[in-house]
């Protein structure tokens, strides 16, 4: 894990490959949101990167996150799931996430429906999608897109800004390029489709971690999730 005196380097190089790789693309860097991978980072750490103008963390547990979350009430401060989230546990995630980025299946869409509606909000979410069919992640197959994204018309209280995937685990950034392009294709689909109440919705692309981010920026991403670029490699073998 990385100290708190190495954060602001790696910050401001991560800064430097975001805005180079954003050129690269025709966009400017502010084109591209950094979410701050935060998940066995400690509160403190947190604090330390909010302070150099991380304003966005990720985490991918319920628990690990309220934590936290209850330990940094800092103005402007935001949170997102990226991690798979069980059913049972939406109504708490609702109540603690701007955004849900890892919404997989319609069960759990509907979950956080009911769940963000009985609070009277309208939850940001992202659809994941599972673009390479790797059996060992979760997602919406691609085949399977525009039926859950047709479904969600009926769900009021949730907004669906855009999709979100992980590529699979590897070096070579040519063999993880097409899926993030496929994405984005899937992205225009869903725009193409006009769906009813839907204009405004499916922006975001958040694709692209600390190994793939350049290549997910250059192939459109507007999310990009970094954690270990930033704050070092984590020591915990379960995230
Ligand atoms: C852990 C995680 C990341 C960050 O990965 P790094 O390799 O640490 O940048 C991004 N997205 C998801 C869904 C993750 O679980």
């Amino acid at each position: 894990m990385a100290s708190i005196d190495t954060l602001a380097g790696r910050a401001e190089q991560i800064r430097a490959h975001v805005a180079e790789a954003a050129k690269h693309s025709g966009r400017s860097a502010e084109a591209v949101t950094i979410v701050a991978v935060s998940k066995t980072v400690s509160a403190e750490m947190v604090r330390a990167a909010f302070n150099l103008g991380f304003s966005t963390f990720g985490e991918n547990r319920v628990q690990e996150a309220r934590v936290k979350i209850e330990a940094l009430p800092l103005p402007g401060i935001r949170w997102e799931l990226i991690g798979h989230l069980q059913t049972n546990k939406a109504v708490r995630a609702a109540e603690l996430f701007q955004r849900i980025q890892s919404v997989d299946s319609l069960r759990l869409a509907e979950a956080l429906n009911s769940a963000a509606g009985s609070e009277e909000r309208v939850l940001p979410i992202l659809l994941e999608v599972n673009v390479a069919g790797e059996t060992s992640k979760s997602g919406f197959a691609p085949d399977e897109l525009m039926h859950a994204a047709t479904a969600l018309t009926r769900l009021a209280s949730l907004r669906p800004e855009g999709l979100m995937t992980i590529a699979p685990l590897t070096e070579d950034s040519e063999q993880i390029r097409p899926v993030f392009r496929q994405l984005g294709s899937l992205r225009d689909q869903l725009r193409q489709r006009r769906l009813p109440g839907m204009d405004d919705c499916w922006g975001e692309l958040s694709m692209g971690m600390s190994n793939d981010f350049e290549v997910a920026i250059e192939e459109g991403a507007t999310i990009v999730r970094i954690g270990r670029a930033l704050f070092g490699e984590r020591t915990s073998l379960e995230h």
